[in-house]
């Protein structure tokens, strides 16, 4: 196993499925929240305490809670930088980051203050030799006029935004709800994924690809709720971004052990590991090992599911041959 752990920390990888929001550390939500005077917590520790969470409801209330520290564009960009060391020192080499303007703009934060500090991480990533794109997130509980809205407002952004997502609470909530949203952006040349099959049911999975068109699921831990519908992914060789430290913490799968991803790249399903929100579930690194450790990886299991987290990204073909040679080196060497 502590071989398998130093092969999986040698890689190069892709990280595609993170939010900023979720990147917020319990120290930062106590120094952001001082220095602006929203005072949440009183200590990194009462802090760290309500980090723990066991559900999706519980953790969409902290993560909200978490995201109300951010005002300034140095608050977003110090979030970012600080998320973007972290993950070039954990062998990321191309970062999608997700943010959702709907957790800052109700609280009367500009998007042009969100993109600007978010800009600013970016072009410091990119001196360190880390790419990054972002990903603008709507949350699936809020309404489809809103989110044209705001998807207007984001074309001024364009050249910083790859693609557009849903999340938040999925319950209640089905992708079809966004239908009009993902053709707009489609008609922008805009990259299309969703959260779908992590909490809600297998059906908002086919959904997404029907209705949505999405270019990735994000989760899709309930795929196998309905045969047909995994049959079809894998046949599709369907991209599905998944975060198994998040999805065994907040009980959308029974266990590290039991998680369906060795199963979804036995299927065809192009499947990568990432961390969604690292300040509450790990790093990427840290998820690869967890499954690793809980017995559910193998070395061609991990190289694959590596390989595929830079095929299934939104970089350039001129980039990613260049990524792929490396992991291909590295692989050998390792
Ligand atoms: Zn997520």
């Amino acid at each position: 196993m502590s071989d398998l752990a130093t092969f999986i920390r040698s890689l190069p990888k892709a990280e595609l499925h993170v939010h900023l929001e979720g990147c917020i550390t319990p120290e930062q939500l106590v120094a952001i929240g001082r220095r602006n005077g929203v005072d949440l917590f009183e200590s990194v520790a009462a802090a760290r305490a309500a980090y723990e969470v066991s559900s999706l409801e519980d953790f969409l209330k902290i993560f909200a809670k978490a995201s109300k520290v951010l005002l300034h564009a140095d608050d977003f960009a110090e979030v970012a930088s600080t998320y973007f060391d972290n993950a070039a020192a954990d062998g990321v080499r191309h970062v999608e980051l997700m943010f959702d303007p709907q957790a800052h703009t109700p609280r009367g934060v500009a998007l042009e203050t969100v993109l600007e500090g978010l800009a600013r991480a970016q072009r410091d990533a990119s001196g360190n030799g880390l790419s990054v794109m972002f990903i603008a997130n709507f949350m699936r509980e809020r309404d489809e006029e809103e989110a044209l809205e705001l998807l207007a407002s984001l074309a001024a952004y364009r050249s910083h935004i790859v693609a557009i997502g849903i999340d938040s609470a999925e319950s209640g909530h089905p992708p079809r709800k966004f239908t009009r949203l993902f053709q707009k952006a489609r008609a922008m040349g805009l990259k299309c994924v969703a959260h779908a099959g992590f909490e809600g049911p297998a059906k908002d999975i086919e959904e997404a690809i029907d209705l949505l068109k999405v270019d990735r699921v994000d989760h899709g831990n309930r795929v196998y709720e309905v045969p047909e519908l995994a049959r079809r992914l894998g046949d599709a060789g369907t991209a599905v971004t998944v975060c198994p430290c998040a999805e065994a913490q907040l009980g959308v799968v029974a266990s590290l052990a039991e998680h369906p991803v060795r199963r979804m790249l036995a299927d065809g399903m192009r499947a990568s590991l990432h961390s969604d929100d690292p300040a509450w579930f790990g790093a990427i690194t840290e998820n690869y090992i967890a499954l690793a450790r809980a017995g559910a990886l193998t070395r061609s299991e991990v190289l694959q599911l590596v390989r595929n987290s830079f095929t299934t990204s939104f970089l350039p073909a001129s980039s990613l041959r260049h990524h792929l040679e490396e992991l291909k080196a590295q692989a050998e060497g390792g």
